[in-house]
């Protein structure tokens, strides 16, 4: 897949000051940032490492680009890959699509199968369609004994409910956590991860901000969700997974604890979450 267009004339943000810890960027598109050669690739995670952004996990949203991710997966030590259908393209989960993510899903470098659940922002496939599609998701994730990776836009509740009818996998993440504080109670009584994106740095995003001062610290993990949702303040930019820093900065000082406590937690819950060792192995 070539670099995402509504991103590909933007700027890149200027590199931040390196962590003082190692974190993974725990979801991420490296195709749609235009890294989609082998040598691209080895730049993102390069650029990345430089700063302290070891690992990352790239997310395949339709069939070519998880046959890409896990193409890529295997490019680099400390490169990882989710695969599902993209809610916003339910309508495609045919038969055919589903025996082709089965397949890619145990490849062993797949670490989760997401990002699935429900868009209803974009209500690009009718409710139904996209239930009936996550629910084969959560199926396949407890099939292969595999993390869920949730897309959550504007469904917190209806994705609780279709976690509970249908069971939920041992391991749930929530990508790009974007609920308030009451709701990352109830995802953190049922054990679920939380892993926040660029928004948490946003001034304007207080609800997100309450939620991030409270998920409890072995629940956390950070993510760039790379081309888009690039931190302040460089909102608006081109992200990469080199960005990383910016947001688990803010996501520290929201938390009044020193970025160091939260590069601790946030690598060994990835660690953990993902079956993976990139730091701690
Ligand atoms: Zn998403
Ligand atoms: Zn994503």
């Amino acid at each position: 897949m070539p670099i995402h267009p509504a991103v590909a004339a933007k700027e890149l943000p200027p590199e931040p000051e390196p962590l003082p810890l190692p974190v993974i960027d725990a979801h991420t598109h490296l195709d749609a940032c235009g890294a989609d050669t082998p040598a691209a690739v080895a730049g993102a995670m390069r650029r990345a490492a430089d700063v302290g952004v070891v690992g990352a996990v790239t997310v395949g949203d339709d069939l070519e680009s998880c046959r890409w991710a896990v193409r890529a997966a295997g490019w680099h030590e400390h490169l990882f890959a989710a695969v599902a259908m993209h809610p916003t393209r339910a309508d495609a989960l045919d038969e055919e699509a589903r025996r082709t993510i089965e397949s890619l899903a145990q490849d062993t470098n797949v670490v989760a199968i997401g990002e699935t659940g429900l868009d209803f922002y974009w209500d690009a496939a009718p409710h139904a369609v996209q239930e009936e599609a996550f629910a084969w998701h959560i199926d396949l994730a407890k099939r292969l004994g595999k993390p869920l990776m949730i897309h959550d836009r504007q469904a917190h509740r209806p994705i609780l409910d279709v976690l509970r009818g249908e069971g939920a996998p041992e391991t749930v993440v929530f990508h790009c956590f974007s609920g308030d504080a009451e709701f990352a109670r109830q995802c953190a009584d049922a054990g679920y991860l939380m892993s926040f994106a660029g928004p948490v740095s946003f001034t304007n995003a207080r609800d997100l901000a309450q939620a991030a001062a409270i998920a409890p610290l072995d629940l956390v993990m950070v993510e760039t969700d790379a081309p888009f949702l690039t931190p302040h303040p460089f909102r608006g930019r081109r992200n990469e997974p080199f960005a990383l820093p910016y947001t688990v900065r803010a996501f520290a000082q929201i938390r009044q604890i020193p970025v160091e406590e939260l590069c601790r937690a946030v690598t060994i819950n990835t660690e953990r979450t993902y079956g993976i060792s990139v730091i701690n192995g």
